[in-house]
């Protein structure tokens, strides 16, 4: 039984040309009746066994910058040192003239909209393909979002369907740098100076990215970032405000500093405005500082290996990476993004891919599911608060408008890999691209053995 599916999967990787395959092929079957270039999850040889580089990454220098602040006794950003010197850091490596560091991503987002005066009543537009934190601060401030589909090549808002969503409620656009890519800035830029709406970009997964030699974050009225965990710049939780704008970033930190402003004294117990603490701790400041020290090293590494796994998939039959905008000069590669086109693998589907894959030892993912399919939006406009802001008929017209049909296509069939993926050798590269072709080789078999 073994000769029969090594010659079928022989004659499957010929057919998709996998040269790479050959090495297994050569090898005789073992003793258990499976030959080692069987897929693994029919009982083959993994093309990969060791895991892929591990995250954070972190040493001496980390424990140091912790202890450190540890021992001043200074743990507080008001009197500290090290939020200050982080945000000076920050501005300076991505050339903005103000930073304001938050304690995360979702408080950066929510405190731009806050400060740029977003809130009931009013109408934001944001991408479907992004992780919800994007949305979750539009329904804290009592706003609704208005989905703009994607566009299918690039994964990013598509910014040519932006106009169309704006109406006169419509108080700000917030595209996302999807996976370290760029949203079309050129024409949200302009479709936004237009009507006289300000952007605030979504950079939590874009550090050091870049749209025509600029960094992301640095092109809208405020740029946010995340430094959570996951993201490429890591202090476990964490984020920051970029602008331009001195007033903004004013106001911006009376919002996080529960309404005092940057040179309130202490004694002073008097406020302008509302706000919120969301400030980020001296703890976070540290160890941000320190891993900066790593950020742009680990950002060409990834690139580099980004560049070199596009050459390698697209010339696989039904693979196809997301596609940069012209503009996007630097991509971060938060998340390394490909549509599955099954058709291309005997109709074998993407959650049977993605298990074969794993079983081979590359790590892949489905990604997001329609966001503006989410029930709990509508849930969410069924309370009180949002009955007696919206209208019934704003309210039922939602639904229509933040269709989204390029993006439920997309959630279908997206597959991505995740930053630390790309951080190792170039031979990694490789294994990845030897893998999804050994699945294409034995994907008939596959389709008909894995559910
Ligand atoms: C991570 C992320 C956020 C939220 O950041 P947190 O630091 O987790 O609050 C917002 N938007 C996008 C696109 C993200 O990836």
């Amino acid at each position: 039984m073994s000769r029969k599916l090594s010659r079928r999967g022989f004659m499957g990787a010929a057919l998709s040309g996998a040269a790479a395959l050959s090495r297994h092929r050569t090898r005789a079957a073992d003793p258990s009746g499976h030959a080692p270039m069987d897929p693994a999850i029919l009982g083959g040889t993994p093309v990969r066994k060791e895991p892929f580089p591990s995250w954070p990454v972190a040493d001496t220098r980390e424990e140091n910058a912790l202890a450190e602040v540890i021992r001043s006794g200074e743990w507080f950003r008001v009197g500290g040192k090290q939020v200050d010197r982080f945000e000076a850091e920050y501005a300076r490596l991505t050339g903005s003239a103000h930073c304001l560091a938050t304690a995360n991503g979702t408080s950066a987002l929510l405190v731009s909209l806050q400060a740029l005066g977003v809130g009931p009543g009013d109408e934001v537009i944001v991408p479907p393909y992004t992780f919800v934190a994007t949305v979750n601060v539009v329904l804290l401030l009592h706003a609704l979002p208005i989905f703009v589909d994607t566009d299918p090549e690039t994964f990013q808002i598509d910014a040519r369907k932006v106009e169309a969503a704006i109406t006169e409620r419509t108080r700000a656009i917030v595209p996302v740098h999807l996976g370290g890519s760029a949203a079309d800035l050129d024409t949200i830029l302009e479709v936004a100076g237009r009507h006289g709406l300000p952007v605030v970009e979504d950079a939590c997964q874009a550090h050091l990215g870049e749209w025509r030699g600029r960094k992301l974050g640095t092109w809208g009225k405020t740029g946010c970032f995340s430094f959570q965990a996951s993201k490429n710049l890591n202090a476990g939780e964490g984020g920051a405000i970029l602008t331009g704008d001195a007033s903004l970033v004013e106001a911006c930190y009376e919002f996080h500093n529960n309404s005092r402003g940057r040179r309130q004294r202490g004694a002073d117990f008097t406020y302008r405005t509302s706000g919120a603490n969301l400030r980020m701790t001296e703890f976070q400041a540290a160890l941000l500082l320190a891993q900066m020290v790593r950020l742009e090293e680990q950002a060409k590494r990834r690139d580099e290996n980004a560049a070199y796994l596009t050459g390698l998939l697209k010339e696989i039959p039904g693979i196809r990476p997301a596609r940069m905008y012209a503009g996007c000069t630097r991509n971060a590669y938060h998340i390394y993004m490909f549509r599955y086109d099954k058709a291309a693998f005997a109709g074998l589907t993407r959650a049977s891919f993605l298990k074969a894959l794993r079983a081979e030892g590359v790590p892949a993912s489905p990604g997001y599911s329609p966001l503006n399919r989410e029930p709990f939006l509508e849930q969410t406009f069924a309370t009180r608060g949002y009955q007696r802001i919206y209208s019934k008929e704003q309210l039922a017209g939602w639904r229509e408008r933040s269709s989204c049909p390029q993006n439920d296509q997309l959630c279908g069939e997206a597959v991505w890999h995740g930053q630390t993926m790309l951080l190792g050798p170039r031979t990694d590269m490789d294994q990845i691209a030897d893998a999804i072709r050994k699945v294409q080789a034995h994907a008939a078999r596959l389709a008909q053995a894995v559910s």
